[in-house]
């Protein structure tokens, strides 16, 4: 049977649904052919410099050839196998490597295909093992507003209800309690986390007995609008989950391998959480996957001669081979090529170009200028100010994307001095027009 051919580009458009897009007003969507390094490759000639490195995962940029090859060669070797009752040597390699660069006291690596998954399991996993420490009234989660943790029905009810994407769905999803967001800056004193730790510890009072585990995003609360907090505030979670009998999780899928200038978010504040969650930056953007982290302990609780307390998980694609091996050469590069030093040189010039600006600091425009190791934002009041921000860039030859009131640079690690400051100008420029 032979189907109507298109009759206008339209129509080829709309077979392809892009995400968080009103497909009826959407522009045309810039074809990329190609990248290298920092730079993307349009059709018809046209470069961009990548200023958010694909949704935060390209730490390596394109095209980068250590990685490819270690693609190549594992494609060559076995593209995809179960691991249900089968292993390889990539997904046991990786394990070991995560093992052994991410908080000492996480042991044991649970596999799955995107960031929202991995969060999937780890909240799963936080509510079989209250049940199998014979507490299963703590079935609930602790969030915080300006939370992001993925788009999967069991992560839009940890996302912020109200200024996140979800509430639409709000009668569809379970209900969780929220601490308020915190608000002290990175680089705050003890005495100035004091009011959002009392905010917290108020939740733990009221909720502790249905809590399972409190959820965040270390430091870096990133989709809800790049709210870079303390690690005092860390640490004071740490301390009130023990003292209250709740697992800590940390969602470490934007903020891992170096985003806050350690190459995890939780090294800031030198504490372990229970479980931790790893994506984005994890194969280097190069396949989707993730890992879920557990301690020894919350390992030790799925332990049993009887097979149903084991955790009952396992999504078909987890442990890729693929994905294991171009994960274990983005670890390579990452440590051979000396990634948390280009992070902390990025991070200088983001500190120099945008805080150091006086026009910027003064513009009436403008809430907030802030930076954590490679990201910046600036924060204006009115998101109307970004209005056509995206042309303007591109014009200027850059790729930038902000969302609501933030426009943001998350560059892969390996854009050069010069690239960088090209950013930061063309952010700067958007307000000296
Ligand atoms: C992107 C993100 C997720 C979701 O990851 P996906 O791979 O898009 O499912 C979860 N948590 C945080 C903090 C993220 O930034």
């Amino acid at each position: 049977m032979s189907h109507p051919a298109p009759h206008h580009r339209s129509l080829w458009h709309r077979s392809l649904w892009h995400p968080y897009a009103q497909m009826q007003t959407q522009a045309p969507a810039p074809k990329v052919v190609g990248g290298k390094g920092a730079w993307l490759h349009l059709e018809g000639n046209e470069r961009l410099l990548d200023a958010t490195c694909s949704w935060w995962c390209m730490i390596h940029g394109y095209g980068h050839p250590r990685l490819v090859a270690a693609l190549k060669d594992q494609a060559d070797r076995l593209c995809h196998v179960m691991l249900g009752g089968l292993t390889h040597d990539p997904a046991q390699r990786l394990a070991d490597a995560l093992v052994r660069i991410t908080p000492e006291g996480l042991n044991h690596v649970f596999y799955s295909d995107s960031g929202s998954v991995g969060m999937e399991v780890a909240m799963k996993m936080a509510v079989q093992y209250q049940v199998q420490r014979g507490k299963p009234g703590k079935h609930r989660m602790l969030s915080l507003m300006r939370a992001y943790h993925g788009d999967t029905t069991g992560c839009m009810a940890v996302c912020d209800p109200e200024e996140g994407m979800h509430s639409l769905f709000s009668g569809f999803l379970p209900e969780h309690p929220f601490a308020p967001a915190p608000t002290a800056p990175f680089d705050a004193p003890r005495e100035a986390v004091e009011a959002d730790i009392a905010a917290l510890r108020r939740m733990f009072e009221r909720h502790h007995h249905e809590i399972a585990a409190l959820l965040m995003e270390p430091l870096l609360q990133a989709a809800g609008g790049l709210n870079m907090t303390s690690p005092h505030y860390v640490r004071a979670a740490r301390e009130l989950c023990d003292e209250f009998d709740v697992l800590l999780v940390f969602d470490e899928v934007a903020t891992g391998f170096g985003r806050t200038g350690k190459l995890f978010a939780a090294e800031h504040a030198g504490v372990t959480p229970d479980i931790m969650v790893l994506s984005k930056g994890l194969t280097g953007g190069y396949l989707g996957h993730a890992a879920t982290l557990a301690t020894t302990s919350v390992f030790e609780a799925f332990l049993s001669d009887h097979a149903d307390r084991a955790f009952m998980h396992g999504p078909t694609f987890m442990g890729n081979p693929l994905a294991c091996r171009v994960a274990l050469k983005s670890l390579s590069v990452f440590e051979d090529e000396d990634y948390l030093g280009k992070i902390a040189t990025l991070s200088e010039i983001l500190r120099h170009e945008l805080l150091g600006d006086e026009a910027l600091g003064s513009d009436p425009l403008i809430a907030d200028v802030r930076v954590l190791g490679a990201t910046a934002v600036i924060e204006v009041i009115d998101a109307t100010t970004l209005e056509g921000v995206q042309a303007f860039a591109r014009e200027r030859g850059v790729w930038l994307r902000p969302f609501g009131r933030w426009l943001y640079t998350m560059p892969a690690y390996i854009t050069t001095p010069g690239e960088m400051r090209r950013i930061t100008e063309v952010m700067k420029a958007w307000f000296q027009r």
